[in-house]
């Protein structure tokens, strides 16, 4: 193809640039087939930037986007410079497309990184200086007439129609291009890496692998001189099909949702403290949670397991699905071990702590409730005795007992006399706390075997295991002495004159039903209050 020169540029290397018309342009715009890899790569680019907003919350999706916006900046920058026939405006689209030329390999290199889930870990510190660069490359295309560092020659020709720039690129722009093509080729060692540790994700591996190389290949391929057509920018084709293939093999299965996860970041990551010991019990590896359980800012490594936590013993720790507990800084943990190999337990364990604290604490406190409610089934409120449900369930325990092995059991049953006439006189407070006083003598009284309750009202009952008749009349004497005698003056605010009366019953032989003892007393403690009450009477029977 021949080409018509308008301007011709001396072949020395030249130091400034003017710009003059070649003619008076008959359109300011021209519109040739030349415009049409460059608008078909800035329509897919956009595109793809809009299809991919969706998804821009997700690992690599900010970076894949924004590297979406630097080809739309370098190829509709390129289809401005096909559209205008203008030197001035031509040159001055090159330039500006240079704010995509220079950014899209740190966007790739991005991607690269978050989308793989810092298989590389990058700071931001460093990605500011990788970004640097391509900002100073961005400066100088801008402000190339002063410097020439980008361009050193620009050839403005027409052919066919068609004015176009050829151009002679100056030092910078090399240093510019070793760098893209270093940081697309890291990235994408990266990217594969990363992504051949997934299964799962063959047809992402392939995208992620072949966008970048056909756009780079084309990249060349136009920088070369085995470029067909001089105006033709092979590497707005190889943006539209790398596009394609990344729409294809990452976006449109929504693979960037689903972006993969090392298994490394969730072990890493995960809340439960990791430990992988070796056959001697050294530490040789620890997640992030193990180093914060045990206080190491920055390694766990070359430590023995006896100095985290010491009498552990070893059987738990390389035995397979042992389990065993342990607390590390006031903290419950479980312990679960796992060998990594199942053929021999004996060499490398993985140790997963699982914090039970909250687990436990949960645990106790329902224990307590439970004992409470209990208790307070089995409590009168008066007087904080037990309560006469629990004195029917030892009467049956102590029977059956008796039934078993054979014994003396008795029982003791007390009414206050006359104590409707202490609530008239006194009022139901001072009632209530001669009640209370009641209890007080019957703990003071009573052996610490026998079990007392308050079976209702003013009546009171006693169980009196290995007690014989003797020994209950004995108490039951000791009992109305002592409730006659109570200093209720002190104790109670009134000189309240409180007696009882009390009816005595013994079990000796086992075929007597528990109730019928009860019965025996009832009949006893009548047979008290009409004896003139403040008296202790046995039953016939
Ligand atoms: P006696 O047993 O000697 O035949 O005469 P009493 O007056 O004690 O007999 P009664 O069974 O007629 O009355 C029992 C009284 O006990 C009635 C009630 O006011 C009183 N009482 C029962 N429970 C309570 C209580 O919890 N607090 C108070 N303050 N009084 C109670
Ligand atoms: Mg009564
Ligand atoms: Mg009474």
């Amino acid at each position: 193809m021949e080409y018509q020169e308008k301007k011709i540029v001396p072949p020395t290397r030249v130091t400034h640039i003017t710009f003059h018309r070649i003619k008076d342009p008959l359109y300011v715009f021209q519109l040739t087939i030349w415009s049409l890899p460059p608008l078909a790569a800035a329509a897919i680019t956009f595109a793809a930037f809009l299809r991919a907003r969706p998804q821009r919350r997700v690992p690599g999706g900010y970076a894949l986007r924004f590297l979406f916006l630097t080809l739309f900046f370098w190829s509709a920058f390129n289809a401005i410079a096909t559209l205008v026939s203008s030197e001035k405006a031509i040159f001055l689209a090159t330039q500006f497309a240079y704010l995509g030329v220079s950014l899209a390999p740190v966007a790739w290199f991005v991607f690269a990184v978050t989308y793989s889930q810092r298989v590389l870990k990058i700071s931001r510190h460093a990605l500011n200086t990788i970004s640097a660069l391509p900002l100073i490359t961005m400066l100088l295309a801008l402000s190339n007439s002063s410097h020439h560092l980008i361009w050193i020659d620009l050839r403005f020709v027409s052919a066919d129609g068609f004015t176009g720039l050829i151009t002679e690129h100056g030092f910078w722009f090399y240093v510019h291009a070793v760098y893209s093509y270093a940081l697309i080729l890291v990235a994408t060692a990266v990217l594969a890496f990363a992504l051949t540790q997934y299964k799962q994700h063959h047809q992402s591996l392939l995208a992620a692998v072949f966008a970048p190389v056909v756009a780079v290949t084309t990249n060349l391929l136009s920088l070369s001189p085995w470029n067909p057509y001089p105006w033709l920018d092979l590497t707005m084709v190889g943006f539209v099909v790398a596009v394609l293939i990344l729409d294809v093999g990452i976006m449109r299965r929504g693979l960037l949702r689903n972006a993969p996860v090392s298994r490394e970041r969730v072990i890493e990551h995960l809340k439960d403290p990791v430990l992988v010991l070796n056959h001697d019990g050294e530490i040789i590896d620890a997640n992030q949670s193990a180093l914060s359980a045990w206080d190491h800012e920055f390694s766990l490594l070359g430590n023995t397991i006896d100095e985290l936590i010491p009498r552990i013993p070893s059987e738990i720790l390389f035995s397979p699905d042992s389990n065993s507990e342990t607390t590390i800084a006031g903290r419950a943990y479980e312990i679960a071990s796992t060998p990594l190999d199942p053929t021999n337990v004996a060499t490398q364990v993985a140790i997963v702590f699982r914090d039970v604290t909250e687990r436990r604490a949960a645990i106790s406190a329902l224990q307590n409730a439970k004992a409470e409610l209990q208790r307070m089934a089995h409590t009168d409120a008066l007087t904080n005795m037990h309560n006469r449900r629990y004195f029917m369930e030892r009467l049956q325990t102590e029977f059956e007992r008796i039934q078993r092995h054979g014994s003396v059991l008795s029982v003791l049953l007390f009414d206050l006399d006359h104590f409707k006439k202490v609530n008239d006189t006194y009022g139901h407070d001072i009632g209530d706390a001669v009640l209370i006083a009641i209890a007080d003598v019957v703990n003071q009284v009573k052996r610490g075997t026998d079990i007392a309750c308050r079976f209702g009202g003013e009546e009171f009952a006693l169980l009196l295991p290995e007690t014989d008749k003797i020994g209950a009349i004995n108490l039951a004497q000791r009992m109305r002495r002592s409730i006659e005698s109570y200093p209720y003056a002190t104790k109670v605010g009134h000189n309240v004159q409180v007696t009882a009366s009390i009816g005595v019953a013994t079990l000796s032989q086992a075929d007597q039903a528990p109730e019928n003892l009860l019965k025996t007393a009832d009949r006893a403690l009548y047979k008290a209050k009409d004896g003139g009450r403040n008296m202790v009477c046995i039953s016939n029977d």
